[in-house]
């Protein structure tokens, strides 16, 4: 079905050409700066054989929902100069401090609780854990995230801890079938990034869009798109999230 499941790590560096000449496209179409959106490349059931594939064809984000999945992979991993790894998994409450320590970014951070966890377990040698707030957009509340007229309190707590850094706003919306329904939450996000920054917290980072709905993302302003399976083939276990 899929070229990889033949092909192999052999197919991650066409297929992650492919994936920049998407975002280049649509970055083109929005007539936005080249360069402007980033990718997140989602590794998670994927091997450290299939990052390094990677990572030899010049990638180096690396997103990953599972945390004991991730340590181990990050651990194999280590002698990657200038890897960096994103936690974009759903928290749980005693993996934080394996995040905290182990990561360079959270996206999905929509729990109090857990930011200050997270905050208190970031090793003090490392520079603040940098974190996406989690939106609930488009009303899925099954994916979690905060309502939007909650997000402004959630900003608020978090700036007081000094273990993170807040960069931007997260969302990961419903599939949907036709590309206005598709633009709309990623729409709502960017205008409730525009509501909420402010010159001392500009939330720069639109962490939005995957392998289905990055073009949709990117011309609603997204700056980071996280694409798992047009970069390395469908997963061996279905995400939870
Ligand atoms: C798995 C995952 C992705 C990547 O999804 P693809 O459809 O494989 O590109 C992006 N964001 C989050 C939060 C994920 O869990």
């Amino acid at each position: 079905m899929d070229r990889l499941e033949t092909i192999g790590n052999d197919g991650i560096p066409v297929r992650l050409r492919e994936v920049q000449a998407r975002i280049r496209a649509a970055v083109e179409r929005a007539r936005r700066p080249p360069g402007s959106v980033a990718l997140l490349a989602v590794s998670k059931t994927h091997g450290s054989d299939a990052v390094r594939a990677a990572y030899a064809a010049g990638q180096r984000a690396f997103g990953e929902s599972y945390a004991q999945e991730a340590i181990e992979k990050i651990a194999l991993l280590a002698d990657l100069a200038d890897i960096e790894w994103h936690f974009i998994g759903r928290i749980q409450g005693n993996k934080t401090r394996q995040i905290a320590t182990r990561f360079d970014w959270v996206h999905g951070l929509s729990d109090a609780a857990h930011a200050r966890r997270l905050s208190e377990q970031r090793p003090s040698e490392l520079p603040p854990l940098k974190v996406c707030i989690q939106v609930n957009v488009s009303g899925e509340t099954t994916k979690g995230g905060v309502e939007p007229d909650a997000v402004a309190a959630m900003i608020a707590a978090c700036e007081t801890l000094p273990g993170l850094d807040v960069r931007g706003l997260m969302t990961l919306p419903a599939p949907a079938e036709d590309d206005d329904s598709r633009r709309a939450p990623f729409r709502a996000l960017r205008l409730l990034r525009d509501r909420l920054a402010t010159p001392n917290r500009p939330l720069e980072c639109l962490s939005m869009g995957m392998s289905d709905d990055l073009e949709a993302a990117i011309l609603e302003g997204s700056t980071l798109v996280r694409v798992g399976t047009a970069v390395f083939g469908p997963r061996s276990y279905n995400a939870e999230q």
